[in-house]
């Protein structure tokens, strides 16, 4: 039976190497992305970007790349107030989580990934999320994830698996599983061409790829690539890779 997966591709670092990694494993990898007004819009273009050029990257794995689904979540960024979609400051709130939090936002998205994935026929879910230098996020957080794969089987009649092949690897070692995914090539695609800049600054480019270099987002990004040119090693968790 054909195995057919279902990627939350934003265009970001995590994504782009969860989707890799989706190739490498499903016969047929549908992607889906959401446009909830986000500051970082220019996201949505490295998708296509992306997307477009895996081909040439990763011939053997971009074999399995079905359609592009984009769905409009305005109502999200209309109920929420915070720095990733509206224009103020990055900072940390009393409650210990930055103000770039989407409260619900993986909630929201898993769940219109699921729908999507019911009508599509795919059993599988992927997403890049991760618990290990994740922003304290809740709903990055592997319980969150697992409840929720239980609500949504429960709630669709239906066996949904959702896959997350980063939760456990730190940034590090998301550069390393690109490179043993598709060996230099795809790494490079990854540092060029995945957008991880909170402020959508795309004018500077850093070692580590395009950003502003100060905002927590850049800033991850860049002490893992640094960790990751000290350490290149896939070295991440063997038993959900
Ligand atoms: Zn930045």
């Amino acid at each position: 039976m054909t195995s057919r997966a279902l990627v939350l591709f934003s265009g970001g670092q995590d994504s782009t190497v969860a989707l890799a990694w989706a190739l490498a494993r499903f016969d047929s990898v549908e992607t889906v992305g959401f446009d909830y007004g986000q500051r970082h819009r220019v996201e949505l273009a490295c998708r296509d970007t992306i997307r477009d050029r895996l081909p040439a990257v990763a011939p053997e794995l971009s074999k399995r790349l079905g359609p592009d689904h984009m769905l409009d979540l305005a109502a999200l960024g209309a109920i929420s107030d915070t720095a990733l979609t509206r224009d103020s400051e990055i900072a940390f709130t009393d409650a210990g989580l930055p103000t770039t939090f989407v409260p619900g936002r993986n909630l929201i998205f898993l769940t219109f990934a699921a729908a999507l994935a019911y009508r599509r026929h795919a059993r599988h879910i992927v997403l890049g999320v991760c618990e290990t230098d994740y922003s304290g996020y809740p709903d990055c957080r592997d319980d969150t994830i697992k409840a929720m794969q239980v609500a949504l089987g429960l709630g669709l009649d239906r066996r949904l698996v959702l896959h997350t092949p980063l939760m456990w690897r730190d940034k590090a070692q998301t550069f390393a599983l690109a490179r043993a995914l598709g060996g230099q090539p795809l790494l490079d695609l990854v540092v060029e061409d995945s957008h991880s800049c909170y402020l959508g600054d795309r004018t500077k480019r850093h070692d580590w790829g395009y950003g502003c270099g100060t905002c927590p987002a850049c800033e991850l990004r860049a002490r893992g690539y640094a960790a990751y040119l000290y350490s290149p090693d896939d070295s991440g968790p063997s038993h959900d890779s």
